[in-house]
């Protein structure tokens, strides 16, 4: 995990004051940390039914298709407010620095079918939160939520895990 950990980089101050913004640019252009990063955010689902990916926009998409394919599952875009083109259903939620929503097809789940939430980084849970709400609004069964960063300091994971989806997440940074 250590070697994954040392291609995070960390931007002091970025979006606002106070943040630290963990990178994943880094990571994902580096040929072997991605690849890395990929088959560990997939490891845990390849032995049990995993119907299709759901990915949070933007980096959740990068990393969620590339699980899905590695699972031979689909992949579902869950995006900001007006970017569909289809009929959709949205779910508010608070960021760690700022509010938005984030939408999904009201056709892109069937009932009872297995959901993997797939994100770069967990903080406060407000946008995983989000999207666990959207998949199960749609008659999803949401099996796990996978991240590669995850800032316990901040509660997310205990947020989600609350509401009965275990995450699984590659390291973690103290602070916010
Ligand atoms: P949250 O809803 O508070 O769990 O925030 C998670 C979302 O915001 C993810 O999509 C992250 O990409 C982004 N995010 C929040 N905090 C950070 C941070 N410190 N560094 C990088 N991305 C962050």
């Amino acid at each position: 995990m250590h070697d994954l950990k040392k291609l995070i980089r960390t931007i002091p101050d970025y979006p606002k004051p106070g943040i630290m913004f963990r990178d994943v640019t880094t990571l994902l252009g580096d040929a072997q940390g991605f690849k890395a990063a990929i088959a560990r955010m997939a490891e845990p689902y390849r032995t049990e039914p995993v119907d299709a990916v759901a990915g949070i926009e933007a980096r959740g998409f990068i990393l969620g298709g590339a699980i899905a394919d590695r699972l031979g599952c689909a992949f579902i875009p869950m995006r900001k407010k007006g970017r569909l083109p289809w009929k959709t259903i949205g779910q508010e939620y608070t960021l760690e620095y700022g509010v938005d929503t984030i939408e999904i097809h009201e056709d892109a789940i069937d009932a009872d079918e297995r959901i993997l939430i797939v994100d770069d980084l967990i903080a406060t849970g407000g946008t995983a939160e989000a999207a666990v709400k959207l998949a199960r609004r749609l008659g999803g069964h949401v099996i796990g939520a996978a991240f590669i960063i995850d800032l316990p300091e901040l509660g997310g994971r205990k947020l989600i895990e609350a509401m009965g989806v275990n995450c699984h997440v590659l390291m973690a940074f103290e602070g916010h």
